[in-house]
């Protein structure tokens, strides 16, 4: 597992799934397979489909270019936002543990900064995005 694309920073890196080339939009499709039965898309490594445990097809029929491009973007724009409400709980966790032991020190804040900036920033990136609908 790529740490960036686990936070959802390749998808910030280049947040505009439209610009994908044919190239790299067909680099996309055979990364998918789909489901015969619901038609939700599930990466090759996934024996069952992630939605209604159907098992992988013999003859897998990879996504259409635009079904690859619609789970992109789905995808693309709940990554940052999820990745920044954790980093939020975060932040929050670490001021309540704070507060509770011996009142907020310089030493706290430091670590609330470091989980709350980012998360603030993830969070209003998704929101910027899902406005611009992209
Ligand atoms: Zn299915």
């Amino acid at each position: 597992m790529n740490i960036k694309k686990l936070l959802g920073l390749d998808e910030i890196a280049k947040p505009i799934v439209k610009d994908l080339s044919d190239y790299e939009i067909e680099a996309e499709r055979i990364r998918f397979w789909k489901c015969p039965k619901c038609k939700e898309l599930t990466e090759m490594e996934g024996k069952m489909c992630w939605k209604c445990y159907a098992d992988r097809p013999q003859n897998i029929e990879h996504p259409s270019k635009e079904e690859i491009l619609k789970t992109l973007k789905k995808s693309a724009s709940s990554i940052p936002f999820y990745t920044g409400l954790f980093l939020l709980v975060f932040a929050v966790l670490i001021y309540i543990r704070g507060s509770l032991h011996r009142g907020i020190e310089t030493f706290d804040l430091v670590f609330i900064g470091l989980f709350l900036v980012p998360a603030l920033l993830l969070i209003i990136y998704s929101a910027y995005r899902k406005i611009r609908g992209s």
